[in-house]
């Protein structure tokens, strides 16, 4: 079949290459001069070095994101630096899941966290133990807050908060409980590896979009920005048998508002919550780890900062990540109020500077309870592909390929070609 896939992030991308090894003839529509989406590298002064839009962290359980990395030639290992979660702040160890089993790991690393009274160990192990006795389910209009509203301060204030809006890109107050423990499951207490934390140690378009644009060569139709689409089905003036929508979900409930009201309705409900990423300048300095937590509070916005300079990038580049800004971006002052919390919490051999500050306004949708999300399928032969279509996961890379790779396989399916996420050969989470 001739099929259109529009939008070429992460999700777009799986598709395609799913589409393509399934035999289908694609073209793949990116209205941005690079393939990449919210996932792609930011041109800086220096070509050697460009920044990251915005930091990004992959976990162990991303399973579909490194098999589909696997697929274009890239070896995750040489790209991501794995390491066992631990979660340091400046001066203290915090905690450090030690390799093994899910259970048993998670288990020990709490336990050896004596940086918490023995009290709070023992009752995050005990809420810990209530989840997974109830299958990591809860009620779907329940927030994180609420979920733990009775945990100890200090593990809601050094695990649970900063967890939550790492991986939510929502404050705890506002997250879906639902989802946090979903989130919890997969990473915690699921096979060994998979609370890993993967930090990348190449520009961050090196990990997926510029093998792929490379692979796909002149299928990806870059700068090209798609105006219409028509049931039949019609890309501006192009026809074709199926279209996988990739876009991000304002620009799908754009392209589908004659041809689909409710879904397009849906698609365009979302909130966003941003991100900002600071990065500061500091020739000579160095964190004690790659990764460290930082305490967030009304003056100091940011929840984590990266030593670039450890991670293969610019020595002396700091980036601070600020998750669930809405508040900053209202307020104003991100940049200089992330300086001073630098020179507040950190050792520098010299003054930091402001770098550059990276604001995306639209980073992720505001994960709250019992949201409601589009499904993948919209009509016979248009299928919608993104981080934000119905599923158990938040906003993501990992999320995003596998409803790229289910996009695929419901085009596959309709066709009777068994388009079946071929990238990782494996099960996809079907819309
Ligand atoms: C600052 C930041 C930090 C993040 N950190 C993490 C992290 O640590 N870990 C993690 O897993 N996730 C993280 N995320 C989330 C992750 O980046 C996204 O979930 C993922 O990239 C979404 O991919 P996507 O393909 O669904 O959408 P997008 O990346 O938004 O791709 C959509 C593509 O469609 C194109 N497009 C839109 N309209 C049209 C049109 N009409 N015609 C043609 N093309 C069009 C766009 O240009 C874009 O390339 C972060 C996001 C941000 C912004």
């Amino acid at each position: 079949m001739k099929v259109a896939v529009i939008g070429a992030g992460w999700a777009g991308l799986a598709a395609s290459v799913a589409l393509a090894d399934a035999g289908h003839d694609i073209t793949v529509f990116e209205m941005a001069p690079q393939a990449g989406g919210r996932a792609r590298s930011v041109a800086g002064t220096d070509p050697e070095r460009p920044y990251d839009n915005g930091q990004h962290i992959l976990i162990g359980a991303y399973r579909d994101s490194l098999a589909l990395m696997r697929r274009l030639g890239v070896d995750p290992a040489q790209v991501l630096l794995r390491r066992p979660l631990a979660l340091p702040y400046p001066g203290e160890p915090g905690l450090q899941l030690p390799p093994g089993p899910a259970l048993v790991s998670f288990t020990r690393g709490v336990l050896a966290q004596r940086g918490w009274p023995l009290a709070a160990r023992v009752g995050l192990l005990a809420a810990a133990g209530g989840w997974l006795a109830r299958g990591f389910r809860c009620d779907p209009t329940l927030t994180v807050a609420r979920l733990c509203a009775g945990l100890p301060a200090v593990v809601k204030r050094d695990l649970i908060e900063p967890l939550c809006v790492a991986a939510l890109n929502t404050p705890a107050p506002q997250a879906s409980a639902q989802v946090f423990l979903r989130v919890l499951k997969d990473a915690l207490f699921s096979g060994p590896g998979s609370a890993d934390l993967l930090l990348p140690r190449r520009p961050l378009s090196e990990l997926l979009a510029t093998p792929a644009a490379a692979w796909l060569g002149t299928r990806l139709r870059r700068g090209q920005r798609v105006q219409r689409l028509a049931a039949g089905w019609r890309v501006d003036d192009e026809a074709f048998d199926a279209v996988v929508l990739a876009c991000t979900s304002v620009e799908a409930a754009r392209l589908t508002a004659d041809i689909a009201p409710d879904w397009s309705a849906r698609a365009g409900a979302f909130a966003f919550q941003p991100i900002i990423t600071v990065y500061l300048h500091s020739p000579g300095s160095a964190l004690p780890s790659p990764m460290l937590a930082l305490r967030e509070s009304r003056e100091a916005p940011a929840q984590f900062v990266f030593d670039l300079g450890q991670l293969g990038g610019a020595p002396g580049r700091f980036a601070f990540v600020v998750s669930g800004a809405a508040d900053w971006v209202a307020r104003g002052g991100c940049g200089e109020a992330v300086l001073q919390q630098a020179q507040q919490v950190l050792t520098w051999a010299t003054p930091p500077v402001i770098d550059r500050v990276l604001t995306e306004k639209r980073a992720t949708f505001a994960c709250t309870p019992a949201l409601d999300r589009p499904p993948a399928r919209i009509a016979p032969g248009l299928w919608a592909a993104g981080d934000y279509v119905q599923g158990p996961y938040p906003a993501t890379l990992e999320g995003a390929v596998r409803a790229g790779l289910a996009a695929a396989q419901g085009v596959g399916a309709e066709a009777g070609t068994g388009a079946n996420g071929a990238a990782s050969g494996s099960p996809t989470n079907t819309p």
